[in-house]
C-alpha cells in the first residue's frame, strides 16, 4: 500500500508542478505584450526628442499608447492579485443577507465610466428588493465584471444604429428565483460565443477572439474571478447563448436566497 501511495503523492505533485508552471509562463507570456509595446514606444519616443524630429502631436500619440498598454498591465496585475487573494482564504467573505437589487445597481454606477459616451445603456430589470446570502462586496464584484464584458463584448457594433434614440442596450440584469436560490441574469445582444469555447472562457486567461481582447480592458480573469466568487457562495455561474442566431449570451448565477428584509437584519 505504501509504495501505491507514494507514486499517488508524486503524480500529484508533479500535477501541481505543471499547473504552476503553465501559470508562471501565461503570467510571463500576458505581461510581456504590453511590456514590450511600451518599451518600443518609449525608446522610438526618446529617439525622436533627442534627434528633434518628433512633433507634440506624435509625442502625445505615443504616450497615449504607452499609458493604454501601461492599463493594461495594471488591469492584469490587479486582477491576478484579486484572484490569488480570493484562493487564499486569507480574507474570509462576509456573508449574510444581503439585498442584490442594491449590489447590482451599485455594480452599475460603477460601470458608468465604461459606458460614458457611447450611447448604450444597462438596463436593471430587477424586484425593488432581493435578498440573498452573500458577502456584498464580492456580489458587486460579479456584477460589476459580468457587466463589464456585457458593454465590451455584447455590443454589436451596427447595433446602435437602429435603436430609438441611439442609444442601444448593452444588457439588461434580471432575476429570479428558483428553489432556495436565486438566479441572477446579465443578458447582453452581441454576437455571442462559440459552444466550443463556452466552457473554457471560465478559464485564467481564456479569450475567445484573441485580437479583439487584446486591448487595454482584457485580461482574461474576470470570469475565472467571478466563477470563484459564485462557487464560494454556493452559487454556480453558467452561460447560454445562442449564437446561431446571434441573439447574444446570458450569464446566469444562482446564489442562496435569505429570508426578506425585517427590522432585525443587517442589511447592507
Ligand atoms: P476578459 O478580461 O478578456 O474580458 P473574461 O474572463 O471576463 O476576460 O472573459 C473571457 C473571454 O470570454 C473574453 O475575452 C471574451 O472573449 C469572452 N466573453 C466574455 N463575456 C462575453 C460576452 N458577454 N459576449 C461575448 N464574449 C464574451
Amino acid at each position: 500500500g505504501g509504495l501505491v501511495v507514494v507514486f499517488h503523492d508524486i503524480s500529484e505533485l508533479s500535477r501541481l508542478e505543471r499547473i504552476r508552471r503553465d501559470f508562471v509562463a501565461n503570467v510571463s507570456h500576458e505581461l510581456r505584450t504590453p511590456l514590450t509595446s511600451v518599451k518600443g514606444y518609449a525608446e522610438t519616443l526618446l529617439l525622436g526628442v533627442e534627434q528633434g524630429t518628433s512633433k507634440p502631436e506624435g509625442q502625445k500619440s505615443f504616450l497615449e499608447i504607452i499609458i493604454k498598454h501601461a492599463n493594461h498591465m495594471a488591469k492584469t496585475v490587479n486582477d491576478l492579485l484579486s484572484l490569488t487573494r480570493l484562493e487564499s482564504g486569507k480574507k474570509p467573505f462576509d456573508v449574510k443577507p444581503v439585498d442584490g437589487a442594491k449590489a447590482a445597481a451599485q455594480a452599475l454606477r460603477e460601470c458608468e465610466h465604461l459606458v460614458e459616451g457611447k450611447s448604450v445603456h444597462v438596463e436593471l430589470d430587477l424586484p425593488d428588493t432581493q435578498m440573498v446570502n452573500a458577502d456584498f462586496d464580492r456580489l458587486v464584484q460579479v456584477f460589476r465584471n459580468l457587466i463589464e464584458n456585457a458593454v465590451k463584448y455584447g455590443v454589436k457594433p451596427d447595433q446602435c444604429g437602429g435603436s430609438h434614440d441611439g442609444v442601444c442596450l448593452a444588457a439588461r440584469i434580471w432575476s429570479r428565483d428558483d428553489d432556495g436560490m436565486v438566479i441572477f441574469g446579465v443578458e447582453d445582444q452581441g454576437p455571442g460565443i462559440p459552444a466550443g469555447d463556452m466552457e473554457r472562457i471560465f478559464e485564467r486567461f481564456y479569450r475567445v477572439d484573441k485580437h479583439r481582447t487584446k486591448g487595454a480592458g482584457s485580461s482574461g480573469l474576470g470570469l475565472a474571478i467571478c466563477k470563484h466568487i459564485v462557487e464560494k457562495l454556493g452559487g454556480r455561474l453558467w452561460a447560454e447563448s445562442p449564437t446561431a442566431t446571434g441573439a447574444g449570451t446570458c450569464f446566469m448565477f444562482t446564489v442562496p436566497k435569505a429570508p426578506a428584509f425585517s427590522d432585525t437584519e443587517t442589511v447592507e
